[in-house]
């Protein structure tokens, strides 16, 4: 399906909305072509109220735009959808007066109350929608016309992201099939807060808010899936839904819910990616040109065992301070080449080092830019990229990205080690390594090469 629908163009495609559409049997070959205009037409972030207190309820009334809504004065609003980087005020009074509360995730308002402690369901009068701000900081930055070196991150909802996030767990069961124990589900987002305290500098945190185990009754997946939805409450960034055994085809993510079909750290993480925006880690042979769809083992968006997802995503997530990454376009410019010399990115934990992480090209009159990294300071048992390897990956500016469905994906572009004696090109740019730093350590009693840098050269 990937190869005959090109899928791989369009990352918001794969995953979440195209699996989706398939399992429930949308796309034909007839009805494809449709079918694809409407899941790649750009959909407006719309703050959505509904009639009961579940989120597949009717719509009574949406907004697409900031300020105050008022709704209509029989309308008995019992479910507001809120997308991520949007915050809702909800009012008792029309024209956004009077008892309030404001909500940031899908909030079913049967179990939300006002300042005041009144119930919200059915005495929502208005609501004000506005952007969620967040003073800048040292991994929200700006870039001033004088810093050339600056790599501008064009996400918009970073002020949204950065912090920490309700999550709840369900334990899906079905009688006859087996489901993991709801400990050792809290246990893996426990490893994934953990995951993320690291690789985001402590800037996203997850608070597990609630757990419970939902029976089903249907082995059919959608329909599983949508009986275990309408048992739980909707108040959460992030619902993980772990599935019972063999009745989901694979894992799947929503906008705020992610449905696991094992209980794989790697699996949450991927879903979760999804759920923050992130695409998948595809992979370009050089030589035949082919793509391979999840092939990247540098992140958690492949298919494969990983430790962390790649240098375009970190950036993108904003877990990357503005010195740790340099633009390389002004120099190739004006001297028509660069050398830089980068550290691993490794866990992404923060460093003493002032090597930067990773050189940024942003292709002349195009929508997208190449990475220079240097995933790993050592092989290690995880997967086999070697320690000092450099990775060039192509990854999209993500310009006026509107929703947070799966922009960020990237495609590996070359990869070779820091020893390579070959030149290798990508985009009109040639590069190759000049020079690295590396030391033995010993690991469980094996001598080990720790890299610490490797020195690029990448021209024109
Ligand atoms: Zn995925």
């Amino acid at each position: 399906m990937w190869e005959t629908c090109l899928t791989y163009e369009h990352a918001e495609l794969e995953d979440g909305l195209f699996l989706e559409e398939v399992q429930a049997n949308h796309c034909t070959v007839a009805n494809w072509p449709t079918l694809r205009a409407q899941l790649i037409a750009p959909r407006p972030q719309l703050v959505r109220v509904r009639e009961t207190c579940f989120g597949d309820s009717p719509v009574i009334q949406d907004a697409a735009s900031n300020g105050c809504h008022t709704l209509a004065p029989t309308a008995g609003a019992s479910f507001v959808e809120v997308p991520i980087g949007k915050s809702v005020t909800l009012h008792a009074g029309a024209s956004c007066t009077g008892d309030s509360v404001t909500v940031q995730t899908d909030t079913s308002l049967c179990e939300t109350s006002f300042g005041s402690g009144a119930n919200t369901n059915d005495n929502v009068r208005s609501f004000q929608v506005q952007d969620v701000a967040a003073p800048p900081s040292a991994y929200r930055y700006t870039c001033s016309s004088e810093e050339s070196t600056c790599v501008r991150n064009y996400n918009s909802s970073l002020g949204a992201l950065h912090r920490t996030h309700p999550v709840r767990v369900v334990r899906v069961t079905l009688a006859g099939r087996t489901t993991p124990a709801l400990t050792t589900i809290q246990a893996r987002v426990r490893d994934m807060d953990a995951f993320f305290a690291v690789a985001s500098r402590n800037q996203l945190r997850l608070d597990l808010i609630g757990s419970q185990t939902v029976q089903v009754t249907s082995s059919d997946c959608g329909t599983a899936k949508d009986q275990a939805v309408r048992q739980v409450s909707a108040n959460a960034f992030l619902t993980v839904y772990v599935m019972p055994g063999g009745v989901c085809p694979s894992s799947y993510a929503g906008l705020h819910r992610v449905f696991l079909n094992d209980n794989l750290l790697r699996s949450y993480i991927h879903e979760t990616g999804h759920v923050l925006g992130l695409g998948h880690g595809n992979v370009r042979d050089p030589s035949s040109g082919k793509d391979t769809q999840y092939g990247d083992a540098s992140t958690y968006m492949g298919k494969f065992v990983s430790e962390n997802y790649n240098l375009p995503q970190l950036h993108w997530l904003g877990w990357t301070k503005k010195e740790e990454l340099i633009q390389i376009n002004s120099a190739i410019d004006s001297a028509g080449f660069i050398e830089v010399t980068l550290r691993p990115v490794g866990s992404n934990a923060v460093s003493t080092s002032s090597l930067p992480l990773g050189a940024v090209w942003d292709i002349p009159g195009g929508k997208d830019r190449l990475f220079f990294t240097v995933p790993k300071p050592r092989l290690n048992d995880t997967n086999q990229i070697g320690g000092g390897a450099v990775f060039v990956y192509r990854a999209p500016k993500c310009e006026g990205c509107v929703d947070l469905g799966l922009d960020l994906g990237t495609l590996q572009l070359a990869r070779f080690g820091p020893r390579a004696t070959s030149e290798y090109a990508a985009s009109g740019l040639v590069f190759k390594p000049v020079g690295f730093t590396s030391s033995f350590v010993q690991v469980n009693g094996v001598a080990v090469e720790e890299f610490t840098s490797v020195k690029l050269r990448i021209w024109r």
